[in-house]
């Protein structure tokens, strides 16, 4: 459904009939973590992801996987891999 609360006119998973289904009722501001992102959108001088309602929450284990302003190397890739799944591919192909 389209916002009606924090990010006015914008389509989200949450939005219920009855209001914000996310924890607390709205979207939680942006981090310094996602300064540079493409994803930020500022509402009233607040900073909101356009994806995410708790930009924080995806920063506790590590990188943001839809950051758009961080590059992550191949090795940075590999490694979150399972490497019993990679092996058993490996024998597959
Ligand atoms: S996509 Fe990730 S890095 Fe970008 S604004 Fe949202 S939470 Fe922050």
């Amino acid at each position: 459904m389209i916002c009606q609360t924090v990010k006015k006119g914008t389509d989200c998973f949450f939005m219920k009939a009855n209001g914000c289904s996310f924890t607390g009722g709205s979207c939680k501001p942006i981090i310094e973590s996602c300064e540079g992102c493409k994803k930020v959108t500022e509402v009233n001088n607040v900073k909101y992801c356009l994806s995410y309602p708790d930009p924080e929450s995806r920063w506790v284990a590590g990188t943001c996987n839809l950051a758009t302003h961080i590059k992550r190397d191949v090795e940075q890739i590999k490694k979150k891999i399972n490497p019993l799944k990679a092996s058993k591919k490996g024998i597959r192909s």
